[in-house]
């Protein structure tokens, strides 16, 4: 194993064991609960959205269980997706998913560093049975933001 590799695998056990916006809140403007069968891992995923002049992810809460890339992918996904733009958090979860079609190989280095560390996952993608997995907290998070596109445009037609 390299040393990438190796620091890849602890910074998704550290994830794992120490989460990132591990606990559901109240005040969420949409909730995703979704499940990956073939491992057993689920998770609950609420959205928090602040509205500035475009509107933001304030906060993102969650409660799961299953694998360690399960819960260490909604962990980094939260910590990458809080204080951006709801328009920059989808573009996060596309390039996550090109990530993860990837085979293995990553993407250029300037999609990687939007990734930060979700780049982790990049030896994931050359295990097609654990790339749902980590896309298991990344499905959550865009459903739930569709959910509350959909929630505040009715709230605006309705004005
Ligand atoms: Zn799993």
């Amino acid at each position: 194993m390299s040393s990438m590799e190796q620091l890849y695998q602890q910074l998704i056990l550290d994830h794992a064991k120490d989460p990132h916006g591990k606990g559901l809140a109240e005040g969420h403007d949409a909730e995703s609960f979704q499940v990956n069968p073939t491992c057993g891992d689920e998770v609950r995923l609420r959205v928090h959205l602040a509205a500035a002049d475009a509107p933001t992810v304030d906060r993102v809460s969650w409660e799961g269980q299953g694998c360690s890339i399960s819960q260490a992918s909604v962990s980094v996904m939260s910590e990458l997706v809080t204080g951006a733009s709801v328009e920059e958090a989808e573009q996060l979860g596309e390039t996550f998913r090109a990530l993860m079609q990837s085979r293995g190989e990553g993407l250029d280095e300037a999609a990687e560093d939007r990734l930060g560390d979700a780049t982790a996952f990049t030896g994931v993608a050359k295990y097609p049975a654990r790339i749902k997995c980590a896309l298991l907290g990344w499905a959550a998070l865009r459903d739930a933001l569709v959910q509350a596109s959909a929630a505040t445009t009715k709230k605006e037609e309705e004005r």
